[in-house]
């Protein structure tokens, strides 16, 4: 069932004593260090009237959230990413219905990483889908090697997908929502989505909560942009595509954390660059500092130091 954040379901009379009898929500990535159990998940949270975030376990030893958005309206429900896999991803169909008894109409592709796309055949056949221009040529380019290599592929958004470079504006049900390219990020094809009425930005991979700066694909510059542009529009809340859901001001600090951590790995990236260290030797010299104990940094860190070279000797394009 769906949890509501204790702050908007108490009366104002008890919160005070509420919040303090409340500790303070730790601030990892992990769901035992968080003092919650595996079997907690997945779960739904109503972020705000209706607007809930679902979060289920990525696949993997580390344990940590894939985080959905979806939106309610009286003209169906607006879902931002899926799942991994399509037995998660109906997950996320089932647990939407829990909530509604309106369809799924319009799917947003904010991240085009298999974490978050690999499930979407189930959700309903028909349903429109919006992706940026680059997310859905790096999956029909995928699809077709897929093919020609004799491999199951993956999931291929439909030919009639609704392609977003900059913005678009759409309205369900009375419910202004905005999918914005906010700059290439994670991806390239990042996609985020803006409601205006509640101030919730949906960041998908451009915000990862305490989840250590992920560049395997990423442009490494030009995600910080995005983060300092994310951050100028001032959002109530901000909602991660890893990592969990954090409450109006928390949420607010953790993205600033994030920008902070990115902007750190860059420089200590860019510090071994500088010192000439070769690439493959990096990793080992490089110091993390307080990031080096947040979720994925074993495996993220080399990765991350191979992009930033890469973007620093002008071989990324
Ligand atoms: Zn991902």
């Amino acid at each position: 069932m769906s949890k509501r954040f204790a702050a908007g379901a108490v009366g104002a009379a008890c919160l005070s004593t509420i919040l303090l009898a409340q500790p303070p929500v730790v601030r990892t990535a992990d769901p035992i260090k968080r003092g919650m159990q595996l079997t907690d998940f997945p779960r739904t949270i109503n972020i705000a009237d209706n607007v809930y975030t679902y979060e289920d376990f990525h696949a993997g030893p580390e344990k940590f959230t894939t985080t959905n958005l979806f939106v309610v309206t009286s003209d169906g429900v607006l879902v931002a990413d899926g799942q991994g896999s399509a037995a998660e991803t109906k997950g996320l169909v089932e647990a939407i219905r829990k909530v509604t008894p309106k369809p799924i109409t319009t799917v947003v592709i904010a991240s085009d990483h298999g974490d978050h796309t690999a499930g979407n055949a189930s959700f309903p056949a028909g349903v429109r889908y919006i992706i940026h221009p680059t997310s859905k040529a790096i999956l029909d380019a995928s699809a077709e090697a897929a093919a020609k290599a004799g491999r199951a592929s993956g999931w291929k958004p439909p030919a009639d997908a609704e392609l977003v470079a900059d913005k678009k504006t759409i309205t369900m049900g009375g419910e202004e929502m905005q999918i914005l390219f906010l700059g290439r990020s994670h991806t390239g094809g990042d996609l985020a989505v803006w409601l205006p009425r509640e101030k919730i930005l949906f960041l998908s991979e451009i915000y990862l909560n305490r989840v250590f700066p992920a560049m395997r694909s990423a442009y490494p510059s030009e995600w910080l942009k995005a983060l300092d542009r994310a951050e100028a529009m001032n959002a109530a809340i901000y909602v991660a595509g890893h990592g969990f859901t954090e409450s109006g001001a928390v949420s607010q600090e953790e993205i600033r954390n994030y920008h902070k951590a990115m902007t750190a790995v860059i420089a200590e990236a860019t510090r071994l660059y500088k010192a000439g260290v070769p690439v493959d030797q990096a990793a080992t010299q490089a110091n993390w500092g307080e990031y080096a104990s947040w979720t994925l940094a074993s495996s993220q860190g080399p990765i991350a130091i191979r992009k930033v070279y890469e973007e620093l000797s002008g071989r990324l394009k």
